[in-house]
């Protein structure tokens, strides 16, 4: 069967009662028609027996008039006779009451005899008649008395029944009508239109208890059965696509992962990387201390992943006991190492498991879309060629794909070892390289600056360590060796000729991390007089958390320490440092010297020389080489330079003897 909307049903239900209703209208019209003509011409009929019994008994005693007069008042009491006329034998009107119905005249022809009234339809204008008879001296006359119905009056009977009845019925069906539409609206329609969204996008659940029992239970009914749709959903889509031992993305969901993560990439045009990890060993520990044992193992080892990984790292258990770390956001290669060395450190970490404590590594394979593969497939081999790679150097540790990235993480592995050794062995050693004033060209102060003296190397540049020990904490031991050699040195100089020489040292932007570099800088130089140390820092220092840096920077300076601002032209040199933090030194960077014969950088450096001098700040050009180029700056009225024209950065032992020569 064709189906119809409620709507429709509804409508269709009040237009079939609407319906019955105009055929119970229609009877009653049928029935109050004839209700009324009836009871009408009960009435009249008496009254025209009597008026025709009265003419009859006293037309030959009474005069005219005074019949006439009551024929008067028999049509003022009977509204239904609308007129009578009064004719003889022959025709003629004798009687009128009003002159109306002038044209009935012609119409007495087909009057019905009064006997007939019985029958009468009061709803259309007829006529009816009687004769009377009389006599004038012997002659009979005949008198024949016309009767006009007047039909309007039934009509208006019925119109006023009719107006009853709409009132009673119709306005009453319409405003029910109404009412129950609302009605249906409110508690069925909307309810169930409520349902067929909730059934059709399982959103939002409806309100709970609507008003019709039966639409409330199928409310309860979807919601329940969406709520086990649900939970079968999720426990399928679970069991698909993740690990049943720890939870963790399963191989299907991690090349799902990885496609989408590939697509995404190309689009942004950007790099992910992908470390496979494979334990050492597992298959040991699983065969002397039995499956359960090892699934133990394989859910700490989960643990350690999801802890020590990013939100947005993707971790999934792809065999026994291999892994694939995601890392769909990184900065460089460098974050990948820090993640890889971290997993190193802490999986080579002894763990317990029922209070025994028990020790694992892993090997790592780490390849980078789309460096080592533009699909997931030669992603995933490449990361575990790198993986058995690493596995043949020896286990715990982990290989690019790639030689290049190898090589230089190898070197930079081999560095922070080599920083670590030289911390701990104390390898580290402070060159001096002297501050010449210009105009009398003595050696008035000088910059040290570090040197690593590994005993396989030789002398290593701060260039080749420093970078690196900034990736780790290394740099702040570095920078508190620093600090407390160069003191030393002051203190040794003390009662030497070099009584009075001023030393600068080099602060690195990371050792404004140490949250001690205040505390260090006060207890490290309370011995010595503090105006004979400078602290020589870059622009770059400023970049991140101007104002506390700057409280710092005052903090330094208010202990009576000085400040150069390194590298000056080749930041961003905002006038704005110049002006807001206490510099006694600026300090021109070596590039500008270098090209200082050409005429831009001559006017730039004595921009820098006339600014300098403004702000009463002390000026030293660096890398200064030949004789010309401190011809030029003498011209400028530079005071001071560093350089190799007055010599290399040199040893302690070397710098005196320099001091002294001078
Ligand atoms: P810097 O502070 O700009 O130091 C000046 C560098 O220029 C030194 O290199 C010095 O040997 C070199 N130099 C000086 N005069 C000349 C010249 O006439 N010609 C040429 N070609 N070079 C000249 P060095 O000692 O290799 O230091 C390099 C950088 O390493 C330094 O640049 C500084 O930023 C950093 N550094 C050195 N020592 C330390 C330290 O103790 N701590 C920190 N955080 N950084 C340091
Ligand atoms: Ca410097
Ligand atoms: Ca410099």
């Amino acid at each position: 069967m064709r189906s119809v909307s409620i709507k429709s049903f509804v409508i269709m239900t009040m237009l079939f009662i609407i319906f019955l209703e105009s055929i119970v209208f229609y009877n009653f019209l049928k029935h109050s028609k004839a209700t009324i003509n009836t009871l009408l011409i009960q009435n009249v009929q008496s009254d025209i027996l009597h008026l025709e019994h009265y003419m009859q008994k006293n037309i030959q005693q009474k005069a005219l008039n005074e019949i006439v007069a009551h024929i008067d008042n028999f049509i003022a009491l009977n509204p239904v006779i609308d007129d009578i006329d009064i004719f003889d034998n022959d025709n003629n009107l004798i009687y009128d009451p009003d002159a109306r119905n002038s044209i009935s005249h012609q119409m007495t022809t087909q009057c019905l005899p009064v006997a007939q009234i019985a029958n009468a339809n009061l709803f259309k204008p007829s006529c009816y008649t009687f004769v009377t008879k009389t006599y004038n001296g012997l002659d009979p006359i005949y008198m024949h008395t016309y009767l006009y119905i007047n039909n309007n009056y039934a009509q208006g009977l019925l119109h006023k029944e009719i107006q009853k009845y709409i009132v009673m019925f119709l306005i009453a069906t319409v405003l029910f009508s109404l009412l129950l539409w609302s009605l249906f609206r409110y508690y069925v329609i909307h309810p169930l239109e409520t349902l067929r969204r909730y059934a059709y996008y399982n959103d939002e659940q409806p309100p709970e208890n609507f008003f019709i029992q039966e639409i409330e239970s199928i409310r309860y009914s979807l919601a329940i059965t969406f709520e086990r749709l649900n939970k079968e959903q999720k426990k399928l889509y679970n069991l698909s696509t993740k690990d049943p031992l720890s939870g963790l993305h399963n191989r299907l969901s991690l090349i799902e992962k990885l496609n989408w993560l590939i697509s995404r990439s190309k689009r942004e045009k950007s790099n992910f990387a992908i470390i496979y990890l494979d334990l050492d060993n597992f298959k040991n520990i699983n065969d002397s201390k039995g499956h359960e044992f090892g699934d133990k193992v394989l859910l700490y080892i989960s643990e350690v992943l999801l802890n020590i990984t990013r939100q947005n790292d993707i971790i999934s258990r792809i065999g026994g006991d291999e892994f694939v770390i995601v890392l769909p956001e990184y900065e460089d290669e460098n974050k990948i190492i820090e993640v890889a060395q971290r997993l190193k450190d802490i999986l080579s970490k002894p763990f317990q498991i029922a209070h025994e404590e028990y020790e694992i590594t892993a090997s790592m394979g780490i390849a980078i879309y789309p460096k080592d593969g533009e699909n997931v497939k030669s992603l995933l081999k490449n990361a575990d060629i790198a993986m058995y790679k690493s596995k043949e150097l020896g286990k715990n540790n982990y290989q690019f794909f790639t030689e290049e990235i190898n090589q230089v993480v190898q070197e930079r592995i081999k560095m922070q070892k080599i920083i670590k050794d030289a911390l701990q062995n104390n390898h580290f050693k402070l060159y001096y390289q002297p501050k010449v004033a210009i105009a009398t060209n003595e050696i008035v102060g000088c910059e040290a600056l570090i040197r690593l003296i590994d005993p396989e190397q030789g002398i290593i540049p701060p260039d080749k360590f420093i970078s690196i020990a900034e990736e780790s904490n290394l740099v702040l031991q570095i920078g508190e060796w620093v600090i407390k050699e160069a003191v030393s040195q002051i203190k040794q100089w003390e009662n030497t000729p070099l009584k009075n020489m001023k030393v600068s040292i080099n602060i690195s932007g990371v050792q404004f991390k140490d949250n001690e570099l205040l505390h260090k800088f006060d207890t490290f130089t309370h011995n010595i007089d503090r105006a004979k140390l400078d602290v020589e820092l870059t622009e770059s220092v400023f970049i991140e958390n101007f104002d506390t840096r700057l409280d710092i920077i005052k903090s330094i300076k208010a202990m009576g320490i000085s400040l150069s601002l390194d590298d000056f032209g080749t930041g961003y040199s905002s006038l704005a440092y110049l002006k807001n933090i206490p510099f006694d030194t600026l300090k021109i960077d070596k590039s500008f010297i270098d090209k200082i014969e050409t005429k831009d950088d001559l006017t730039f450096v004595n921009m820098i020389i006339g600014i300098a001098d403004d702000l009463k700040l002390d000026v030293v050009a660096e890398g200064v080489e030949t004789q010309e180029q401190l011809a030029l700056l003498k011209e400028l009225r530079c005071e001071q330079y560093q350089g190799y024209l007055c010599s290399k950065p040199v040893c302690a032992e070397e710098f005196e003897e320099l001091f002294n020569k001078n």
